[in-house]
């Protein structure tokens, strides 16, 4: 079974269009939170998730933002700015949909959480960071996002060392026998790692790879919807600083 994992696509249509179309068939999607948020077509991205995957999607802090679960004190002004406009903008099945999203699932052999397996809105970005989550993990793999950085982490069964491992376009996974994984596919809508590219992965279950994707998209037309919303322009601009 071939799944695509999708993180973090806060708003970003022509980035989801083109990673959707660069992933090509698959057999499941798996998104893991952060819907909505920055960009400009909060409810277009909405209808594409319901219909791919409304069972296999989780709840991103963005999302719980959207909602009011959490605090805007939570946020940045430039994202607390973004909530409040696609509040403002959210169809009510869109609001129904991202209130039923819940804060980890479960596969075979594999789960997913937003953040970290401690807490949905905590940020995994060292091997110290993702050691209490590797102590939670009883399956071989967890797929989490939130930081919008394509890495892994990987721990051999009974050590308690932890590593950490850049991951680069094109480059597989090879889950191993006795070891425990943590990964992190990037971010569709809003990469931080200085690739402006919109990032996601490919998991094949049977041959036990994942596999990152960078994907080109329209990224003029995305930065130009923000400005005709009247978002703030750093969240135009920072889309092309991959940053
Ligand atoms: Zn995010």
């Amino acid at each position: 079974m071939k799944w695509a994992v999708l993180s973090d696509i806060h708003g970003n249509l022509e980035a989801l269009e083109a990673t959707l179309a660069a992933l090509g068939e698959v057999d499941a999607y798996l998104c893991l939170g952060d819907i909505v948020g920055y960009g400009a077509n909060p409810n277009e991205c909405c209808d594409i998730v319901r219909k791919l995957c409304p069972e296999m999607t989780l709840m991103g802090n963005h999302d719980a933002g959207v909602l009011g679960r959490l605090s805007p004190h939570w946020f940045n002004p430039y994202a607390r700015f973004a909530l409040e406009w696609t509040r403002s903008v959210l169809t009510r099945e869109n609001w129904d949909f991202l209130q039923s999203l819940p804060h980890r699932l479960e596969g075979e052999g594999w789960m997913a959480v937003h953040g970290s397996l401690v807490d949905p809105w905590e940020y995994i970005t060292s091997p110290w960071e993702a050691r209490p989550s590797f102590e939670r993990l009883t399956v071989p793999l967890a797929f989490f996002g939130h930081t919008h950085l394509a890495e892994y982490y990987l721990q051999e069964e009974g050590h308690l060392l932890v590593t950490q491992h850049p991951w680069s376009a094109g480059e597989s996974i090879l889950l191993a026998a006795g070891r425990k994984y943590l990964v992190n596919p990037g971010s569709i809508g809003q990469p931080r790692d200085r690739d402006w590219r919109a990032s996601a992965a490919l998991f094949d279950a049977e041959a036990r790879t994942i596999t990152l994707l960078r994907v080109e998209y329209n990224l003029a037309e995305a930065q130009s919807k923000i400005f005709k919303a009247g978002l703030p322009p750093f969240l135009a601009e920072r889309l092309a600083w991959g940053y």
